[in-house]
């Protein structure tokens, strides 16, 4: 059926594509993927032949027109990215609020993500939560960011690179306090795949000893405050904090 198809991927284990998944990425006129050599691989993996074009939301916008004139055309188009679910922090808006404007229909194609994948094991509250993606990389941007964030009691959900796992667990000690509760999710579903929850204090001191920690595909959730703490401002809740730790 003519359309766009907005299909998720495995995020390591490539069990994890649904057959669903596979049956549009196959059907499709065209393939619209983030990474075209990263995606061929995953094609060439399940024998399927359809031509891929890259796409990304600052693309020449001939790419666009690519698609669309498929679209004009009765055909079907697949948007992947190279993992997961696209347009959670990937590629794909700009294409799927054009493809809706010009009147074409949109379709979900679910499968993994690594923010709920990390969500569903975490041990945390799942009732709320908020998704975040990454933090800016700059370390005073970041440290805002957090204080914004220091009094939100749904639980909070993080993306974040290797190589700066280490200070945003820092970070996110001083400005939450040590005893916030924290999963690091490290490269899920794959052969060192690592679980670990526990306070931030203590999560980000195995981070910081351990360089293999420091690797890989990272998904941090952290606490959301607990209620009374975020009846108070987060001023007078930073000078409480400064208090007990002075206290004996
Ligand atoms: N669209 C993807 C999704 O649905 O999860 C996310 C794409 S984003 C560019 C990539 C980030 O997702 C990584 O830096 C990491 O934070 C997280 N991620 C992706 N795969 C992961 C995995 N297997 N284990 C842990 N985190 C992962």
């Amino acid at each position: 059926e003519s359309g766009l198809y907005v299909v998720a991927t495995p995020i390591g284990n490539l069990g994890d594509i649904s057959a669903r998944a596979v049956e549009v990425l196959a059907a499709a006129d065209l393939v619209a993927a983030e990474d075209t050599r990263h995606s061929l691989r995953l094609l060439q993996h399940f024998n399927i032949s359809t031509p891929l074009q890259a796409y990304h939301d600052h693309s020449d916008p001939r790419a666009l027109r690519r698609v669309t004139d498929c679209l004009a055309g009765g055909g079907a188009v697949a948007l992947v990215s190279d993992a997961g679910t696209p347009l959670i922090s990937d590629p794909g808006y700009r294409l799927v609020r054009e493809v809706q404007q010009q009147g074409y229909a949109v379709r979900p194609v679910p499968g993994a993500c690594a923010a709920i994948a990390a969500l569903s094991a975490s041990g945390l509250p799942t009732d709320r939560f908020l998704f975040e993606g990454f933090l800016p990389a700059k370390a005073g941007a970041r440290s805002s960011r957090l204080q914004a964030l220091a009094g939100a009691t749904a639980t909070l959900v993080f993306y974040e690179a290797p190589h700066r796992v280490a200070a945003t667990l820092a970070a996110m000690v001083s400005c939450f306090g040590p005893d916030r509760e924290a999963l690091l999710a490290r490269e899920l579903t794959k052969t060192f795949e690592t679980l670990r929850r526990a306070p931030l204090a203590e999560l980000a001191g195995f981070v910081a000893a351990d360089p293999n920690q420091q690797r890989g595909e990272i998904v941090l959730v952290v606490a959301g405050c607990r209620e009374q703490q975020a009846a108070i401002s987060p001023e007078v809740g930073q000078l409480l904090q400064r208090l007990a730790q002075e206290l004996p």
